[in-house]
């Protein structure tokens, strides 16, 4: 199928590894297209029979509870993105030459099918952390300059959508996961973003060599700009080993004065040192940091991350500063829920693993600390010893707290800890009330857990919803 877009796909046997938000969509566009389309799927419950019959209805071959064997006669698969690469239908789909593709390879390639429709350039961002912020952040920019455009991805828009569909776009803020970038070889970004890069997902790709490998792939082929952090040298080695157009730049972001081809920090104010005349000389003003929301450190790296993309696709100064003023962060991102007794409440439920915590603690003074949860194989020892100084008390909740207590007694001993066993609805209530307890006005009880939620709540925004309900009560109380 080469490295090109695919203009004939009648007859063509497809097949679609998972039903699913990516699975189901992918299976209907292709099979709209001609293709002879299979959907093989390791589950077999009521929800999965509802979706194959809804394809079977269109003439779509269904096959549950196997989704480890390749049919028959297979020239193309599209997998859903999560689906680990040391399955054996990969494993067979290689030994036939049969090439994979994930939703964003497929999407990449149906770009510039639709008749009359504009081809859009995509923006790119990935990282560990922050990658949802900072594609809303670059959406935003790109509408403040008047251009069509949409944050899509692994938020918002479907990619398929975004590609296929009737709205027009300028130009795309991609968000993309180190899954999708495993499975999308050919996907060229106009520039790209590496934000940051900590181990997670390593059960997935295997190593951490793997998981920076399918990072850095954003970078392949960027024409224009690859956006690295100054801060996180790992980013920079990936641009090095990057294979790029002729003529695209690295450009750093940091939180500090900006050298030549860099955006940064001097006195409050973001300026460009990259996308300006003379950038041994000059620098361009672009915003001050109280225009960024949250302007907490980490997010202020994503404002400039964004920034740095925006001025890559050619936006002037001013749509930088309107975006970033019109912009408001998603729910349970470092969101100030009230003040109580002089004391601050903050939501960083989405901070579910360390090196998101770490930010979010980074952001303020002296803190009370909830945490705790699915720890999914991480350490804390780092993450403790780093914010030790912040700390006025923890409150630990969650499956793995013991993991977090056994750091701070190693880290910091002298820190109290109210240790919380119970599971049931009514513990984040607890926690905030012991919390209260620890605070002293001018404190900041910041729920950033580092960890995952599902052994209490159904996701991450069901723990900020609890939370945010707990500290309503204690308000009331007060
Ligand atoms: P992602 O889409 O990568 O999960 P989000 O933008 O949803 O990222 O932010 C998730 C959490 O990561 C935030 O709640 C915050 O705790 C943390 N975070 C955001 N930006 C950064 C950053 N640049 N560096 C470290 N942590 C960050």
């Amino acid at each position: 199928m080469g490295s090109g877009q695919v203009t004939d796909w009648q007859g063509k046997h497809v097949t679609v590894a998972g039903l699913g938000v990516s699975g189901v969509p992918a299976a209907k566009v292709l099979h709209g297209l001609g293709a002879r389309v299979t959907v093989v799927n390791d589950g077999d419950d009521p929800r999965t029979r509802e979706q194959a019959a809804e394809l079977q209805a269109l003439g779509v071959t269904v096959r549950l509870g196997d989704g480890a064997t390749l049919p028959e006669g297979t020239e193309l698969v599209v997998t859903a993105p999560g689906w680990r690469p040391d399955k054996p239908l990969f494993l067979a789909a290689e030994r036939a030459g049969v090439p994979v593709w994930g939703d964003v390879e497929l999407a990449w390639r149906l770009r510039g099918t639709v008749p009359g429709k504009p081809v859009a350039p995509w923006l790119c961002v990935t990282g560990t952390n922050g990658k949802t912020t900072t594609t809303q952040m670059l959406a935003s920019i790109l509408r403040a300059a008047g251009l069509r455009t949409a944050a899509v991805g692994n938020i918002g828009v479907s990619l398929l959508d975004a590609v296929l569909g009737d709205e027009p776009y300028d130009v795309l803020a991609v968000e993309l996961s180190s899954y999708q970038l495993h499975w999308a070889p050919s996907l060229r970004a106009h520039s790209a973003a590496v934000l940051n890069l900590a181990p997670d997902h390593l059960d997935w790709h295997g190593s951490m060599e793997a998981y920076a490998r399918d990072k850095g792939r954003v970078y392949e082929g960027n024409q224009v700009a690859c956006v690295y952090n100054v801060a996180d040298k790992a980013t920079e080695d990936l641009v090095r080993e990057a294979d790029v157009e002729e003529g695209c730049r690295a450009v750093g972001f940091t939180l500090g004065t900006p050298g030549p081809s860099q955006l940064g920090v001097v006195e409050g104010i973001l300026v460009d040192r990259a996308f300006v005349e003379n950038r041994r000389e000059s620098a361009q003003e672009l915003a001050e940091v109280s225009d960024v929301n949250p302007p907490a450190p980490h997010n202020i790296a994503n404002a400039l991350a964004a920034a740095a993309l925006a001025r890559a696709f050619g936006v002037p100064p001013q749509a930088v500063r309107d975006g970033l003023r019109a912009f408001t962060p998603d729910a349970h991102r470092i969101a100030h829920v009230a003040d109580v007794h002089g004391v601050a409440y903050v939501d960083d439920s989405k901070a579910t693993n360390t090196h998101a915590a770490e930010a979010s603690l980074a952001a303020y003074g002296s803190i009370v600390w909830i945490a705790g949860g699915l720890a999914k194989g991480a350490t804390f020892d780092e993450l403790v010893a780093r914010s030790a100084g912040r700390l006025r008390g923890v409150v630990l909740i969650g499956a793995d707290r013991a993991l977090i207590r056994e750091a701070l007694a190693r880290h910091a001993p002298e820190v109290p800890v109210v240790d919380l066993d119970r599971t049931d609805t009514g513990a984040m209530l607890q926690a905030v009330q012991e919390a209260a307890r620890l605070a002293q006005p001018g404190d900041t009880v910041l729920l950033a857990p580092a960890c995952a939620s599902m052994d209490m709540f159904a996701n991450y925004n069901k723990r900020g919803d609890a939370f945010a309900e707990a500290v309503r009560e204690l308000g009331a109380g007060a």
